[in-house]
């Protein structure tokens, strides 16, 4: 079995989903007391989130080559980063390690063209809506990308509420509203696209299909540390 390499903490709420996610994977797959080789490192999630706030992001995808040379030292034999937003860094921590990594939107297109989705809602904090390093990995992938208006409600229930442990009924009502005008604008499908949604939104919450980013991120790692 490989060892998985996580870059974790950021934020740690969602960290826990993907320790679980990828154990059950492996129990399913080998059975018995088997659980998974991982490595974690997990960051202090204030400094990021402030380097983030202002703009800062050499010092943001310093802290994440840092991480990532810390877990390959360690024996890792490819890497995670256990978020969304930080993938803005993927290509500063490909430079950096020799071990490669399983970027997040490449493993979230791959399951969305295995279902014939070509126009997907996007959810997430307002970096990986308005920058291209995330939003351009889709196009590149063929999908058509559709943002939701409310870029600052989603952001500020991702950190003020969701990094934090609240979950919060009204904010639940609020993304699911968003949803349902993501597809009046013509979405098959709306990605979860920051790893702490899946704490507020589930499966049957929504009349569109969620491809879960967390849950989609964490299984094909479990899968591919068994090949
Ligand atoms: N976990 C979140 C994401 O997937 C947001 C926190 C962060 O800035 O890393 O984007």
């Amino acid at each position: 079995m490989k060892t998985i390499g996580i870059i974790g903490g950021m934020s740690w709420e969602s960290t826990v989903t993907y320790y679980q996610v990828i154990n059950e994977t492996i129990r399913e797959e080998l059975g018995g007391l088997h659980s998974a080789d991982i490595l974690l490192y997990s960051i202090d999630f204030a400094p990021l989130a402030e380097m983030q706030e202002r703009d800062d992001w050499d010092g943001a995808a310093q802290l994440m080559v840092d991480a990532a040379r810390r877990l390959e030292a360690g024996g890792a034999d490819f890497l995670l980063i256990g978020a969304n937003t930080m993938h803005k860094a993927a290509p500063q921590v490909e430079k950096a390690v020799k071990i490669p990594l399983l970027h997040i939107a490449e493993a979230t297109a791959e399951e969305l063209k295995k279902d014939h989705i070509r126009k997907v809602g996007l959810l997430g904090t307002r970096y990986t809506l308005l920058q291209d390093f995330y939003t351009g990995k889709l196009k590149e992938n063929g999908l058509q990308v559709i943002l939701p208006e409310e870029v600052e409600e989603v952001n500020r229930i991702i950190y003020e509420e969701l990094c934090v442990g609240v979950l919060n009924d009204s904010s639940k009502e609020k993304l699911l509203q968003y949803c349902r005008e993501l597809k009046e604008k013509g979405a098959e499908a709306v990605i979860l696209g920051c790893t702490e949604l899946g704490l507020l939104l589930k499966q049957g919450d929504s009349e569109l299909p969620f491809y879960d980013t967390t849950l989609i991120h964490a299984r094909q790692a479990a899968l591919r540390s068994l090949n």
